[in-house]
């Protein structure tokens, strides 16, 4: 079994329909357009039935074949607030909004497979097709749970792709555990006393703790953390101060910090605010820290992933079940928090040259649409096997 002959045949329209989404993207919950083309796509292909609107801006789509499970595939629509650089003749036309993450071709890859699925049917079961909005940072997933999806539409469990530059052209790696990262973001008030910058022993300069708390900060994944886990905690944003002689009174510092673990990373913000407390105290200055706990990770369950390795290596032909973890962070991990499921990478190209997500160069490799949706249709055909 390789690529699904069906789908090789249309690649065309998956590309039009690609393009046409690149070319029009929309920013988290905006999908209005997108949304809309996604369920007048559906309604063209025969899926039985469609809903708009589910967590705002999403779409569902199911394809009811006899007795069975239930599935659930799903892509993102949204795209970046970056001004596109590509050059591209499917450029964007909406001025500093790109799809500079490839959820065009996720959107496209599932519309592909949704169109082979209504067309054959041979399957015997429910498969559920989520167009989630707003992946990027503002928790679509959560919202379609919220408005519930998983109530009206339920299944037993959830698949998911994420193209992935660097990796090769149509490769597919899907294993058990963690695939992203949970993604905290930290802000950091440190209060000194203002004065002038010729008097410094008149004041507590805050400039001089906040540097101290980077320095300090370094500390947490070289000092505290078990050498066999993994965190990351990156200082992102300093501000302080408006002149050259004025020692101002607060200075803020920003961040995000990264874990695979739910316990590392609780230990981690304990630790956080008990060194940046005596940091403060140490100089006589206090701080306040606001700290907000982000998208979970991404876990996918054993099972299921085992099962999508399998499926995937029918269709690439090599194995595709080698770990690859990444510290960016994904909203899929809101699905797996309530269905079995797996999130897959598919290789977007090893070229050198070629740009990572969220770059202003970086667009999506229509090479890959036929893997991506022979992998979602086989792994529809294969969980719901016709008796
Ligand atoms: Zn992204
Ligand atoms: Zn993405």
């Amino acid at each position: 079994m390789a690529i699904i002959n069906r789908i090789a045949a249309f690649v065309e329209d998956m590309r039009a329909w690609r393009h046409d989404i690149h070319q029009h993207p929309e920013l988290a919950y905006e999908e209005h357009r997108t949304g809309g083309r996604v369920a007048e796509l559906l309604r063209e292909f025969g899926v039985d039935e469609v809903a708009e609107g589910i967590g705002r801006t999403g779409v569902v789509g199911v394809i009811r074949n006899g007795e069975g499970p239930a599935i659930a595939l799903r892509a993102d629509m949204d795209a970046l607030p970056i001004v596109e650089l590509t050059g591209v003749p499917h450029r964007s036309v909406n001025d500093g909004v790109m799809h500079a993450c490839g959820h065009d071709g996720h959107t496209s890859m599932l519309l592909g497979a949704a169109k082979y699925l209504a067309e054959t049917r041979n399957f015997s079961g429910t498969v559920v097709l989520v167009f989630q909005p707003a992946e990027e940072g503002l928790a679509g997933a959560k919202a379609m749970l919220d408005d519930g999806l998983f109530e009206r539409y339920p299944v037993d469990a959830i698949y998911g792709v994420h193209n992935m530059p660097g990796l090769a052209e149509g490769e597919i790696r899907v294993s058990a555990g963690p695939v992203m990262a949970a993604a905290d973001s930290f802000t950091v008030t440190v209060k000194g006393r203002g004065g002038h910058g010729a008097m410094p022993h008149m004041s507590i300069d805050p400039v001089v703790v906040a540097a101290a708390m980077v320095g300090g900060l370094q500390s947490l994944v070289s000092r505290n953390l078990d050498p066999h886990k993994t965190l990351v905690v990156s200082v992102t944003q300093i501000h302080g101060g408006d002149t050259f002689n004025v020692i101002p009174d607060t200075v803020t510092l920003g961040g995000t910090v990264r874990y695979f673990e739910k316990e590392v990373g609780d230990a981690n913000r304990q630790r956080m605010e008990a060194l940046l407390n005596g940091i403060a105290a140490a100089h006589g200055a206090s701080m306040e820290m606001d700290y907000k706990t982000g998208y979970p990770p991404t876990l996918n369950h054993a099972a299921e992933a085992a099962f999508a390795a399998g499926v995937a290596s029918e269709i690439t032909g090599s194995a595709a079940g080698d770990q690859l973890k990444v510290m960016g962070s994904e909203d899929f991990s809101f699905f797996l928090l309530e269905k079995p499921g797996a999130y897959a990478w598919v290789g977007n190209g090893n070229e050198q040259d070629r740009p990572m997500l969220h770059n202003p160069h970086y667009d999506f490799n229509d090479n890959i649409m036929p893997t991506g949706a022979s992998y979602f249709a086989r792994l529809v055909e294969t969980s719901l096997p016709r008796s």
